[in-house]
């Protein structure tokens, strides 16, 4: 893309480049290059080395250590970022719920949390979904009911991302049965050490433990943990998820993946040509690439009009277009490796050895990772209900 990148623009890049260069562990990137999974102590790790240097939360405002960066800065930042393959930040806390506090929680909340989760002293999770209740979140069942100065919570979500590491979950609760079921909904904050919290692994396809089954038997949780209103918890939960949505896009790993991808098929080969030569195959390399430039251009336009301080359903969009472009360069690598492709090695994904069965170590994680990029069509809302938001709120249909 043919960007006007002014000179303090390029000077900025320089400096964040020398900064990943200098900061980040080699041992970390390596892992993430490779795909091989990360652990609770390399993302803290990470998360420190930015929090120090004053860069963890680029999006907050000065006061609680933004870093007050102009729109194109932040696009260089999350470009530079994933071109150095740095792991990902605690997203949940600091991208999730940190808007949401700084949007409605009382000062002394803000005072007691933004801080922690700067400096990834609390491990957030989020408990929206429930067995009953995923694109239909409304109707939600897991409940709180006030005793005096606490909430006693009864229930059980699930699919709760990496769960396991919590310190504290961010739950939607239903407080009231009372009306419209969006009206009886309401935030709550818990630590996860609450007597009465089991957290159940949920295995995925490719042996990793990334989700969990969250249960709530007689959880008491201080009144002082309620955000904002009680029963006004829907208002909060959208806002939220406007945040979640935007960051799904991922437009910085889908530009490197692409470069990966255009490495790999140029060294593959077929009847002796570069399968990037391949008049098929470079198509749709041409026409993901086109997306994925479209993409940009679109949320660098939504950004530069401000329109990030009250992302609307403009973030479905993006939500839509960014997984769908992660998922087809994630299907064309896995293409370009050929039958290398199929290993299934969850031994070299977890380091417990040092290579690949197969002998080819950039292949063999390609199966595990065109797998688990099924699941960003879904999380966040899925892709056909966010197609149901631009139809509503966008077309007016
Ligand atoms: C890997 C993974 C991680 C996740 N992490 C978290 C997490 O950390 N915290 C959390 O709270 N949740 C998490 N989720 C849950 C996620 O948000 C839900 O899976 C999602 O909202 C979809 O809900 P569901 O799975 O119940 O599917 P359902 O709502 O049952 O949908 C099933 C299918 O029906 C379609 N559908 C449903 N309603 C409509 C409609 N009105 N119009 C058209 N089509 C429709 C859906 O698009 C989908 O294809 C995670 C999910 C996954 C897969």
């Amino acid at each position: 893309m043919d960007l006007e990148y002014k000179e303090e623009d390029l000077r900025f890049r320089a400096e964040v480049q020398a900064f990943f260069r200098e900061n980040l562990p080699k041992e970390l990137s390596d892992k993430v290059r490779a795909r091989r999974h990360l652990k609770r102590e390399d993302a803290v790790r990470w998360h420190k080395i930015l929090a120090k240097k004053g860069w963890i939360a680029p999006g907050w405002p000065r006061q609680y250590g933004g870093t007050g960066w102009s729109a194109m800065q932040r696009h260089i930042w999350a470009e530079e970022y994933a071109l150095a393959y740095a792991p990902p930040t605690l997203s949940f806390g600091l991208n999730l719920l940190a808007p949401v506090l700084l949007g409605f929680a009382s000062e002394e909340q803000k005072q007691h949390y933004l801080p922690r989760i700067y400096d990834a002293e609390d491990w957030w999770c989020q408990g929206y979904s429930e067995p009953g209740a995923g694109s239909d979140l409304a109707s939600l069942k897991t409940r709180a009911v006030r005793q005096g100065d606490h909430y006693i919570v009864d229930g059980q979500k699930t699919w709760t991302t990496l769960g396991q590491h919590a310190d504290m979950i961010f739950c939607l609760v239903r407080t009231s049965a009372q009306g419209p079921r969006q009206q009886g909904i309401s935030f709550l904050l818990i630590d996860m050490k609450t007597p009465g919290i089991t957290v159940r692994p949920i295995i995925t396809l490719d042996e990793a433990h990334e989700v969990n089954e969250v249960f709530f038997d007689n959880v008491k949780v201080p009144v002082a943990n309620l955000i904002g209103e009680e029963n006004k918890g829907w208002t909060y939960a959208k806002y939220l998820l406007g945040h979640e949505r935007t960051g799904i896009a991922a437009i910085g790993n889908s530009k490197r993946e692409l470069k990966v991808l255009k490495r790999r098929a140029a060294k593959a080969r077929v009847d002796g040509k570069p399968l990037l030569q391949e008049p098929q195959f470079a198509a749709r390399v041409a026409d993901v690439e086109i997306e994925l430039m479209a993409l940009e251009m679109t949320a660098l336009g939504l950004v530069a009009d401000g329109a990030r301080s009250k992302i609307g359903p403009e973030a479905s969009l993006l939500k839509i277009e960014g997984t769908q472009i992660s998922q087809e360069i994630s299907q064309l690598q896995l293409e370009s490796a050929g039958p290398t492709g199929l290993a299934f090695d969850p031994a070299y994904l977890d380091g417990r050895t040092e290579h690949a069965v197969n002998g080819d170590d950039d292949a063999a994680p390609l199966a595990a990772h065109y797998f688990n990029l099924r699941k960003i069509t879904i999380f966040g809302g899925s892709n056909e209900v966010q197609r149901n938001v631009i139809s509503k709120m966008i077309l007016g249909l």
